[in-house]
C-alpha cells in the first residue's frame, strides 16, 4: 500500500509517501527554527500558522515529485495527537481534507506510535516485541512495543522530558532552541568528568527517570562561573547518558523483549546511540536506532505508521478527535496520574 503522511504536532510541518514495503517514495520536512528563535521555545499560535502555509504546498509537492494524485494513494495517515493543539488540528484537518476529497480512508496517527514504529522503517530485521527508549521533547519513556497498537510502559519521567533537559540546559548555556544538536556539538570539545551533576533516580526500584534536578545543578554551575561551557555541556550530557543506560538497564531485566531500541530527537545524539548500543550488547539484546533525520521528527515515520495501521485494518472516522495529550499506555498513564 502506498501511504500519504502529515506531521505538524510541533514545530515541523512534513509531508511523506511511504510504502508498505519500506519504500519512501518523497518527504519533505520543513522547520520553523528562525520563527521561533528569538522566543527562545516553540510559541504554539505562530507554530500553528506556520503549518497552515507551508503543509498544503508540501502535499503538491510531494505528489508531484512521486508522479501522482492523492487519488493514487491507498490511505492519508495524519498525526492527531499529541502535541500543540493548533498545528495538530491544522494537519489532521488536511489530512481529513484530502481523505474526503479522494475517497481514502484516514488513519488518525499518534505521533508518539510514529516514534515507537520508526525503527522498524529502516529495519526489516525489527520484529515484535522489543524494548523501547523513547527520549524526545515531550517524552522519556520506557515502553514495551508488543505490537502494533500494543504497548506496555514500564518508566517514565516524573518531571521533564529528557529533550527538554538538553534544551533547558542549552537555554542555560546561552545556546540556540533546539538545544540538543547545539548541546552535543558543544559537548564534543569538553570533559565530561569536569563538572560534578547528579545522576537522579540512578539506582531506583522502578525504571523511572527524572531531569529537573540535573537542570538545576547545571544552573548552579553554570551561576558559579567557574567552569568551562564545553565541560558543563560535556558532564550534563555524560549524566544524561548515565541515567538513561542505568534505567534501560532495568527495564531490560524487567522484559524478556529480544532488542532494545531506541527513538524519538533525542535519539539522533551520538552518546546516546553508543552507550545504548553497549547496553544491548551487554545484555545480550539485539539493538535498533534509526539514522538521525528519522529520530527527530517527520513524517515519513507517520505515513509508516499508517501503513503498520491500514495492513492491520486499523482507519479511522472522518470525526477522529484532535488530541493534546494522548498516552501509547492509557493504563500505565492513568496509575501515575492517581499518584504512584
Ligand atoms: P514529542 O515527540 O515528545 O511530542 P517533539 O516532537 O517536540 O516531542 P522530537 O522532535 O521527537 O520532539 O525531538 C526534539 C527534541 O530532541 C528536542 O528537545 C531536541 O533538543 C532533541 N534533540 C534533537 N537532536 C538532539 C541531539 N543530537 N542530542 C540531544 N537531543 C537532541
Ligand atoms: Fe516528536
Amino acid at each position: 500500500a502506498l501511504i500519504l503522511g502529515l506531521e505538524s504536532s510541533c514545530d515541523d510541518s512534513a509531508v511523506a509517501l511511504v510504502t508498505s514495503d519500506r519504500r519512501i517514495v518523497a518527504q519533505r520536512v520543513v522547520g520553523q527554527n528562525s520563527a521561533h528563535a528569538p522566543f527562545g521555545g516553540v510559541v504554539p499560535e505562530i507554530a500553528a500558522r506556520a503549518h497552515v502555509d507551508v503543509l498544503p504546498g508540501l502535499v503538491a509537492e510531494v505528489l508531484e515529485e512521486a508522479g501522482i494524485t492523492v487519488g493514487e494513494v491507498d490511505a492519508i495517515a495524519a498525526t492527531a495527537g499529541p502535541g500543540l493543539i493548533g498545528g495538530v488540528m491544522v494537519g489532521l484537518l488536511t489530512g481529513k481534507g484530502l481523505a474526503l476529497a479522494s475517497g481514502k480512508p484516514l488513519l488518525a496517527i499518534n505521533h508518539l506510535e510514529g516514534h515507537a514504529l520508526s525503527p522498524r522503517l529502516v529495519d526489516p530485521a525489527l520484529g515484535f516485541p522489543y524494548l523501547l527508549l523513547l527520549a524526545s521533547g515531550g517524552h522519556c519513556q520506557l515502553l514495551e512495543v508488543r505490537g502494533v497498537g500494543d504497548y506496555r510502559r514500564l518508566g517514565t519521567t516524573i518531571d521533564d522530558a529528557a529533550g527538554e533537559a538538553f534544551d533547558k540546559a542549552a537555554k542555560l548555556l546561552g545556546l540556540p532552541y533546539p538545544g540538543g544538536p547545539a548541546m552535543e556539538e558543544l559537548a564534543a570539545g569538553g570533559d565530561p568528568k569536569a563538572v560534578p551533576l547528579p545522576r537522579p533516580l540512578i539506582g531506583s526500584a522502578e525504571p523511572h527517570f527524572s531531569f529537573a534536578g540535573l537542570k538545576s545543578a547545571v544552573q548552579r554551575a553554570v551561576a558559579a562561573g567557574i567552569h568551562r561551557p564545553e565541560d558543563v555541556a560535556a558532564s550534563f550530557q555524560q549524566a544524561v547518558v548515565d541515567c538513561m543506560v542505568d534505567r534501560t538497564r532495568l527495564a531490560l531485566r524487567m522484559s524478556d523483549a529480544p532488542a532494545l531500541v531506541v527513538a524519538g530527537g533525542v535519539a539522533a545524539n551520538g552518546a546516546i546511540r553508543s552507550a545504548l548500543a553497549s547496553l544491548a550488547e551487554g545484555e545480550g539484546r539485539a539493538f535498533s536506532v534509526p539514522p538521525g533525520w528519522l529520530c527527530t521528527d517527520n513524517a515519513a515515520m507517520i505515513a509508516w505508521a499508517g501503513a503498520e495501521r491500514f495492513s492491520s485494518g486499523l482507519v479511522d472516522g472522518l470525526d477522529a478527535p484532535a488530541r493534546a495529550r494522548w498516552p501509547l499506555d492509557p493504563l500505565a498513564e492513568a496509575v501515575r496520574g492517581a499518584g504512584v
